[in-house]
């Protein structure tokens, strides 16, 4: 059997390697396919389907990031049928969850012609409330679209501390601690792998978060200065984000193949001493 596999994507052949996923083997033909809950660095959890493609023959959309490319398939990533299906997805979390700092998923809303409003009397908002019980991170769960990968970042794909989960269902649904305790009374141990993940600012560090609250966050404004972080001897990279001569966030590049954007409390939070 080859190792590879051909597909026809929107008519162009690409060949991809057997295994990777129809997404690997759109980007591969040049195609631009959204996606949300996706993160190269996590395993598909097939949460948001907006990476939905027709694949010809099939009865259903299927996910293009959880499915595995086949010899033979041929597949349209903007036909109307995929655009009316994404423009849905994108209507329901719109109407329902605040984006504003979701800046992309408010650019695809646009994109796609969707409109939240149109539900009316009948829209229903997330209204879980902002969740402030620590001094390094904030959960704003009324921006959550539960696309589930802080669930996944500090579970099996990267920290295997399993302090969070998706718990209720429909608009209870909401990212929780076990018994939805205060996190300082969780298994967290604030290492912001889920924060670093978070597509929408439902989770955020506090630094952020206070400085939007004041109206001085500019992210236009900031540099970005990669460093080593100097507490053990792993060595992760550092990103300093600087806005007036201070640092105001610290991220890690999610390319690096060894802490794939991880870090630990220290590297993430430990850097306020350098102020004092
Ligand atoms: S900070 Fe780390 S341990 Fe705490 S919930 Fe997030 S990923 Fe899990
Ligand atoms: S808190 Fe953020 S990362 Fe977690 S499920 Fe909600 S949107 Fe996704």
């Amino acid at each position: 059997m080859s190792d590879v596999v051909r597909v026809v994507v929107d008519g162009t052949p690409v060949e991809v390697a057997r295994g990777a996923s129809l997404l690997e083997a759109c980007r591969r033909a040049g195609a631009e396919v959204p996606t949300l809950c996706h993160l190269e660095t996590l395993t598909p959890a097939n949460a948001c389907r907006l990476c939905s493609v027709e694949v010809e023959g099939a009865r259903v959309l299927a996910a293009a990031c959880s499915r595995a490319a086949e010899d033979g398939m041929v597949v349209a990533t903007d036909s109307e049928r995929v655009r009316r299906a994404r423009r849905m997805i994108v209507e329901l979390l719109a109407s329902a969850v605040d984006l504003t700092t979701a800046p992309e998923l408010v650019a695809l809303v646009a994109e796609l012609g969707a409109d939240p409003d149109r539900y009316g009397e009948h829209r229903r908002r997330v209204s879980v409330g902002t969740v402030v019980d620590n001094d390094l991170y904030v959960r704003d769960l009324d921006k959550c679209v539960l696309c589930y990968r802080c669930v996944e970042a500090c579970g099996d794909d990267a920290q295997h501390t399993y302090a969070i989960t998706v718990a209720g269902r429909g608009f209870d649904a909401e990212i929780a601690t076990e018994f939805d305790v205060p996190l300082p009374d969780s298994a967290c141990v604030f290492c912001g792998n889920c924060v670093a993940v978070c597509p929408t600012g439902a989770l955020m560090v506090k630094t952020e978060f206070d400085l939007r609250a004041a109206g001085e966050w500019r992210p236009d404004e900031q540099t970005i200065t990669r460093t080593i972080c100097g507490y053990c001897g792993v060595g992760c990279n550092l990103d300093l984000h600087v806005q007036d001569g201070r640092i105001v966030k610290v991220t890690s590049p999610f390319d690096h193949d060894v802490t794939r954007g991880n870090l630990c409390i220290k590297g993430r939070f430990g850097w306020t001493h350098v102020h004092a």
